[in-house]
């Protein structure tokens, strides 16, 4: 088959010939019809996670149909599936509780630590398959597997209530999808967006105010101002000290601080002002297999809609991966390979 491997960090991505996949009992070949190009593929190209295995097939956010299937599987070739590509053991207490996310034990996870969907074929656990409705299109269900997930895990975490406002600092393609997560959980939602273009995009994806903010100095006023004392919730998707201290700021009594984005940044706070508060700090990672039915349940309702900048062939993933670096893209590019 067709594959684009990573062979070292600061290299282009080769598309070369590599096996086919072979099916084994609880697993299934999936055909890939659409893998979304994520922010996160940038970390390998960069060398801030390792090639293990190395070449890898990157490719997290996948779509497809169902090539063979594993003996005994409920799926038959030809059906539209979704992937969850966080691979939990299944047995520890998490995997039990439903909290695959984090596995004590993990199988992998495919893209990261498991040959991903930039490739024609990938074997995909059934325990990972999540059956896609014919409404929703293969780029849409490959995202709805890394920011769909990701903000209904998110949203679900800070436990928003009617009547509250949340703040969702960074709309990109997660911050975008976790504000029509909070939307349809009810809240006045408040967009940070460091350009006006997006700012915009934030107010048609269904947001009631979007900030245009260079630097963090005037947004605790400003959301102070607009909401009679502040935020009950604040979503972090820039992850800088200052964006987070900025988010700390904005919350009202007994607000949540939820981390979901993240750089190399130390979050700075002094206690006395969580204590005046009782603010209350929670972090968000990706998400659970009962996420990505929310997301693919909620997208097939035509409540969280995607944002697919082009579709493209998988030979144009080292343009992806430039325009990423740029920070040129709108929503996401899907490789359809
Ligand atoms: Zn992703
Ligand atoms: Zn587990």
């Amino acid at each position: 088959m067709k594959a684009a491997l990573l062979h070292g960090p600061h290299e282009d991505f080769r598309i070369e010939e590599w096996p086919k996949p072979e099916p084994e009992p609880g697993s299934a070949i999936v055909r890939v019809r659409a893998a979304g190009v994520c922010g996160s593929e940038l970390d390998f190209v960069e060398g801030i996670f390792s090639l293990n295995p190395c070449p890898l097939i990157l490719g997290h956010e996948i779509a497809g149909e169902i090539a063979e299937s594993g003996p005994g599987l409920d799926y038959k070739e030809g059906d539209r599936v979704a992937v969850h590509n966080m691979m939990g053991c299944g047995l520890c207490r998490n995997c039990r509780q439903g909290w695959e996310n984090l596995c004590e034990n993990p199988r992998g996870q495919l893209g990261f630590t498991a040959h991903g969907g930039f490739a024609q074929y990938v074997k995909v656990p059934a325990t990972n398959l999540v059956r896609l409705p014919e409404q929703i299109d293969y780029p849409t269900g490959a995202v709805l597997g890394c920011s769909g997930l990701t903000a209904v895990h998110a949203t679900r975490l800070a436990t928003i209530d009617l009547g509250e406002t949340a703040v969702v600092n960074g709309v990109g393609g997660v911050g975008l999808s976790v504000l029509q997560m909070a939307n349809l959980r009810g809240a006045r939602t408040i967009a940070i967006a460091d350009k006006p273009w997006k700012a915009h995009l934030a107010r048609e994806m269904g947001a009631d105010e979007a900030l245009v903010v260079q630097d963090y100095q005037d947004v605790a006023a400003w959301v102070r101002d607009l909401t009679e004392g502040g935020a009950d919730v604040y979503f972090d998707l820039v992850g800088t000290s200052v964006s987070m201290g900025a988010g700390i700021d904005c919350l009202r009594h007994r607000g949540r601080f939820i981390i979901i984005g993240y750089q190399k940044d130390s979050l700075i706070v002094s206690p006395v002002s969580l204590l005046k508060r009782e603010i209350q700090i929670r972090s968000s990672v990706a998400g659970c297999r009962r996420d990505l039915e929310a997301a693919v349940d909620y997208a097939a309702r035509g409540k969280l809609k995607v944002i697919i900048d082009s579709t493209l062939p998988l030979e144009s993933i080292n343009d992806c991966i430039s325009r990423l670096q740029n920070r040129e893209v709108r929503g996401r590019n899907v490789l359809l390979p």
